[in-house]
């Protein structure tokens, strides 16, 4: 960010490029598009499936990852969350199968 910000001359000042580090201007103007978007809001509310993310109105129903409505800040555990949630879904279709 700063290569695109400063001139030739001002990344070679050490003055200049430590000035830069410390004030670098990052201008938010809107969100990118949805299919760039890392997570998104909103999803199955968790009140709405018991402990192994079965859907109460639809037995059978399994739901993991970004289908829930979780509110994570992003750095790395989104990924961890979905496996770990797609374990206890698949564990629990297991159950739900052997049970019938
Ligand atoms: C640019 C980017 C960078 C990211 N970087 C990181 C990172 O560094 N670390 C991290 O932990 N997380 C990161 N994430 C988030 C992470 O990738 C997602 O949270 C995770 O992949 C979501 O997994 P998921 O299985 O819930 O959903 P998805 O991976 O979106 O899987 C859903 C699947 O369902 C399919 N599908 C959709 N509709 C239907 C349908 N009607 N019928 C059949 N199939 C359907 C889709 O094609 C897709 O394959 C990043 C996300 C993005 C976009």
């Amino acid at each position: 960010m700063l290569h695109e910000c400063l001139s030739k001359e001002e990344f070679h000042d050490p003055v200049r490029l430590a000035e830069a580090i410390k004030r670098l201007p990052v201008t938010f103007r809107r969100p990118r598009p949805l299919d760039e978007a890392i997570s998104t809001g909103g999803g199955v509310r968790f009140e709405a499936m018991n402990g192994q993310l079965m859907l109460g109105a639809l037995p059978g129903v399994f739901c993991a990852g970004e289908m829930l409505d979780w509110e994570a800040p992003t750095g790395g555990y989104l990924l961890t969350a979905c496996f770990a949630t797609g374990r206890a879904a698949a564990e629990g279709v297991l159950q739900w199968l052997a049970a019938r």
